[in-house]
């Protein structure tokens, strides 16, 4: 039968006749409180702590989500410390577990409480390892989703009193997380192997709904307890500037770095180079900063991470390699010199600054250049790759061109609902601009929906509404619709604009399985047979920003990339929906 012995089962079985570990009604009778005290010092629990730890301890699979610092880590430690048996944790990255398990080690006086295992030990400290482990006397093992996969260690692992699984960082499973790891796809399958009656608990600090399926679907959750904590970060300014020349960034970023005398903050920026070069400028004028990037031998990156953990330098300029599992709690400033490649990555990124509470400011660059620079960074990637990546920066375009706040539209990327008018804190609250009446172009845009029967992206929606004659149009013979060309008095970039004003208000909704297609929702049907008020800001600050940085890619601009790719996409879903629907042939 699957689930016994070392044979391989496919995780789609193995979740299908998964029962709950055990029954959830029996409550634990440890005294938790006493336990945070005695194991890690702390007088109480933070956030959704005490719900999690409940959860697991009556041994429930546990699904935690809380934003990056929210303190995800003792839900897993102090059951693991309470539990008999040892806790194996996967972790993605080789120095977040040498990280944590020091963490670990400083709480406790015996160093074997807490151990690792990847593919930095040699042959005698995995030794050393497996007797603590089998001596009984380690509560916490991290390991690398690699170390399960082997062989010797499944078998190691069958033998082993294990009181749960935890995975963290559990978006890595996740093609639509920030950080896609395919060995992460492999856990349930190692675990159902390992022992299938233990329950398991993820954690990650991704929150959007569709990374949430994905765990929960391919870690194999059984009926798991889930566990969300607000994203919002109060503390946390966001503004865009646009990004026309590199000196005048460059300048600006100098300026505003020289005013936070004394404040540590990170830059973000899309290539290795850059960092180099952009750290070059800043010590140019006087601001200890240094550069990270994962081109850079461990060593060097060692130093720079710590020389910036201590202050002694103030900027570090780094591509994405940086950051992940950093705990510095007072960076007051980050700033991307480049957009990043998902709102994901932006709120992860910017969510490094203020973690303790106080001041932050997140400043974003923004140009268009840059966007195609991501666009052109994709080429090469299989089609499906590139169509989830292609709407990922679509959505960060977006939020960068919008005039809404800026919270609004983070926490609405998350399912999370924000109704202050007025967030006070981001850029487009702090400067609002001007409301301008568009219910009748709202009518418009879901009326061009409708009679495009729901099957099309907001690109090809706009074409329609301003009347071009696009190859696709033509051989769709959309030119007959009555809608064609009613929107011709407005251009593409307001009708953008109120496309995702559309979407943030739950109007219209983008279907992210399938290609981006615009739908209606049920307030936007509600709002076709009763058409009310529908002010929208408007941001025009945007428009030139083209960052002239003379560096010229190959293979044309963006804008042809981009009419390349939605033609390849509507020739694909053509053809899947002929499959179906036996309609003619793209
Ligand atoms: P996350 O993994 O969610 O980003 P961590 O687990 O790294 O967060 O915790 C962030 C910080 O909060 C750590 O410095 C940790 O020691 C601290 N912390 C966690 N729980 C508590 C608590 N109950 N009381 C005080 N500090 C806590
Ligand atoms: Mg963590």
């Amino acid at each position: 039968a699957p689930g016994k012995g070392k044979t391989t089962i496919s995780p789609k079985k193995a979740t299908a006749q998964r029962a709950k570990p055990k029954d959830s009604n029996a409550a634990h009778t440890f005294d938790i409180h006493a336990a945070i005290q005695e194991h890690f010092g702390f007088s109480q629990f933070k956030g959704r702590q005490i719900e999690a730890i409940n959860s697991l301890l009556n041994g429930n699979d546990t699904f935690v989500i809380m934003p990056t610092g929210g303190g995800k880590s003792l839900c897993y430690q102090l059951p693991a410390m309470i539990l008999e048996g040892c806790a194996i944790v996967v972790s993605p990255l080789i120095a977040l577990m040498k990280n944590q398990v020091d963490l670990v080690r400083g709480y406790s006086e015996k160093d074997n409480v807490a151990h690792f295992l990847n593919s930095s030990l040699n042959k005698a400290q995995i030794r050393e390892v497996k007797e603590d482990l089998l001596a009984g006397k380690t509560k916490l093992l991290y390991v690398a989703p690699e170390t399960l996969t082997k062989q010797e260690n499944l078998d190691f692992f069958s033998d082993l009193k294990i009181s749960f699984f935890a995975v963290d960082e559990a978006h890595c499973i996740s093609e639509w997380g920030h950080d896609f790891r395919p060995e992460y796809r492999r856990l349930r399958e190692m675990m159902e192997i390992i022992n299938p009656d233990i329950p398991m608990i993820a954690l990650t600090a991704t929150a959007t709904p569709k990374v949430q399926s994905d765990i929960v679907k391919n870690l194999g959750l059984r009926e798991p307890e889930i566990l969300v904590s607000s994203f919002n970060r109060t503390n946390l300014y966001y503004e865009i500037q646009p990004k026309i020349k590199k000196e005048q960034t460059v300048k600006s970023i100098v300026r505003f770095i020289t005013q936070s005398k004394g404040k540590s903050g990170i830059i973000y920026t899309l290539n290795r180079k850059t960092t180099e070069e952009l750290a070059e400028l800043l010590v140019a004028n006087n601001i200890k900063a240094v550069a990270y990037h994962a081109g850079l031998d461990a060593k060097l990156r060692a130093d720079r991470q710590d020389q910036f953990l201590n202050e002694d330098v103030q900027v570090i300029v780094a591509t994405i390699a940086f950051g992940m599992g950093i705990d510095k709690p007072d960076i007051r400033f980050v700033i991307h010199f480049n957009i990043p490649k998902s709102i994901e990555n932006y709120y992860q990124e910017t969510g490094r600054a203020g973690r303790d509470g106080l001041e932050g400011k997140c400043i974003l660059y923004y140009s268009h250049k840059d966007v195609a620079k991501l666009e052109h960074l994709m080429r090469d990637k299989p089609l499906s790759e590139r169509e989830v990546g292609a709407q990922l920066i679509n959505e960060t375009v977006a939020y960068a061109e919008s005039a809404v706040c800026r919270r609004k539209i983070l926490l609405h990327y998350f399912g999370e609902v924000w109704d202050t008018a007025n967030c006070g804190n981001c850029d487009n609250c702090l400067n609002t601009k001007e409301k301008v009446e568009a219910k009748e172009e709202a009518v418009k845009v879901m009326k061009a929906v409708t009679a495009l029967d729901e099957r099309f992206p907001a690109e090809y929606v706009i074409n329609v509404l301003t009347g071009k004659l696009t190859p696709q149009i033509t051989m769709f013979r959309h030119e007959s619709l009555p809608v064609f060309g009613t929107g011709k008095d407005r251009d593409e970039h307001f009708w953008n604009s109120l496309i995702r004003q559309l979407l943030l208000e739950n109007f219209i909704r983008k279907d992210i399985e399938e290609y981006g297609l615009l739908k209606m929702a049920p307030d936007g049907e509600k709002f076709l047979k009763k058409p009310a008020s529908f002010p929208i800001v408007l941001n025009n600050l945007f428009e030139d920003a083209n960052e002239d940085d003379d560096e010229t890619e190959k293979g044309g601009g963006g804008a042809a990339a981009t009419d390349d790719r939605l033609f390849e996409m509507l020739k694909e879903l053509r053809q899947k929906e002929a499959k179906k629907k036996s309609l003619p042939p793209f």
